[in-house]
């Protein structure tokens, strides 16, 4: 076995889109966003998921864009930043949906000498305060800008800031959109996008959206909001949830949706040395973690170079079935175990996967869900199977 390795299940991929179509099956389009190459999961991943129903596709960079044309040739994908000039000519080889994030964005595009026709899409800052068109009379203006030209307006769309789990900026951001495309007709655009994975599931459908966009979803993670647990804790927050709710008139939030996802990336290394410990020895970089008792420790090949993160908060393995907390610091390449004797130096240690969600491995390295998957992704060997 490699020191490491990362394996994304492909299968799982179509499983998951499928699944997501299955259930929401009120859209004309799904565009899967695969930017930060395709969340760590590697652009040949993107078949998998055209396969399963997406049918169209998001990338932030034209490297990214070049990378996804090599597998897929022919599917719609939308740039989701502004081109510069002396790129459009790339923009136009690799037939990429342009969107348009200002007026002057969008007057380089029109400059542009080509016969070739770009579909574009508008965006519009609702609140989000990145890109995006946030005047109506511009708005208004770049519609009809678009339409005396020899490109096509193919969509229209904004980013939430929030997923708006009691939090008013949601659907303040709804309120906005309509606002700012109230001088324009929307029925004439076919597509209009607003959403992420987690507002699919929490929320009710958006009346004017006839598309969708999601990232995390499709590989295999639902992050719909949940019931609250028991103990007085979830109680104080359900009140002031609910007091919020009220307080705000925030549209209704959706919970426990159920939805058959599975994680498609998993990670395994080896052991490179089992280490006897006594009481009192220090472990690791600044002597941070010091033996309690005699023990045992497995050396795993993987640190921060590897895209676990530095930081260890109750980092937990599993080996055998069994879980085995992460001692002391991790360091660039190795990281210490804490194991009993019923380990084998041939045996594999799970990182990500089985026993192990994404949910403790981001919280035990304190990083972002999608922040983990790219970190993994991005460092590691990766195998793909079907
Ligand atoms: C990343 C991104 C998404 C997907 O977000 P998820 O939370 O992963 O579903 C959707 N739209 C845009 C514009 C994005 O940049």
């Amino acid at each position: 076995m490699a020191d490491s390795l990362v394996q994304i299940d492909l299968k799982k991929l179509s499983e998951n889109v499928k699944a997501i179509v299955e259930k929401y099956p009120q859209y004309k389009n799904y565009i899967g966003v695969v930017k930060g190459d395709c969340y760590g999961h590697g652009m040949k991943a993107v078949k998998a998921l055209n396969k399963g129903g997406i049918n169209y596709f998001a990338v932030s960079s034209l490297e990214e864009a070049k990378a996804f044309r090599e597998v897929l040739s022919d599917t719609p994908v939308l740039y989701l930043e502004p081109v510069e000039s002396d790129r459009l000519n790339e923009a136009q080889n690799l037939k990429l949906t342009l969107a348009i994030s200002d007026m002057e964005h969008l007057k380089t595009v029109l400059s542009y000498k080509t016969e070739y026709s770009f579909n574009l899409h508008l965006q519009i800052d609702a609140g989000f305060n990145r890109l995006g068109f946030k005047d109506k009379h511009e708005i208004k203006q770049a519609v009809d800008m678009i339409k005396s030209s020899q490109h096509t307006l193919e969509g229209i769309y904004q980013h939430f800031a929030t997923a708006g789990i009691f939090d008013p900026h949601y659907d303040n951001q709804i309120n906005r959109f309509k606002e700012l495309t109230s001088l324009i007709d929307l029925s004439e655009i076919p597509m209009v996008h607003l959403g992420s994975g987690v507002s699919l599931l929490a929320h009710e459908k958006i009346d004017i959206a006839n598309t969708t966009r999601m990232g995390l979803l499709m590989y295999g993670y639902n992050i719909g909001p949940q019931s609250y647990g028991g103990g007085i804790k979830n109680k104080i927050r359900e009140l002031r949830d609910r007091y919020y709710q009220k307080k705000w008139g925030l549209s209704k939030t959706i919970k426990d949706v159920k939805i058959e996802l599975s994680p498609a990336m998993s990670y395994k290394c080896r052991i490179l040395h089992l280490k006897k410990v006594k009481a009192g020895e220090f472990v690791g970089y600044n002597a941070s973690y010091k033996a309690e008792s005699d023990m045992i420790l497995a050396i795993l090949p993987v640190g921060y170079n590897n895209g676990i993160g530095h930081k260890n908060y109750g980092r937990v393995v599993e080996i055998n079935e069994k879980l085995y907390p992460v001692v002391g610091e991790i360091g660039m390449n190795m990281c210490a175990v804490k194991v009993d004797n019923s380990v084998k130096i041939t045996d594999e240690v799970t990182l990500l996967g089985d026993k192990i969600t994404l949910g403790m491995f981001s919280r035990s390295a304190d990083l972002g869900l999608a922040e983990a998957l790219v970190s993994i992704g991005k460092n590691n060997e990766r195998i793909y199977v079907e």
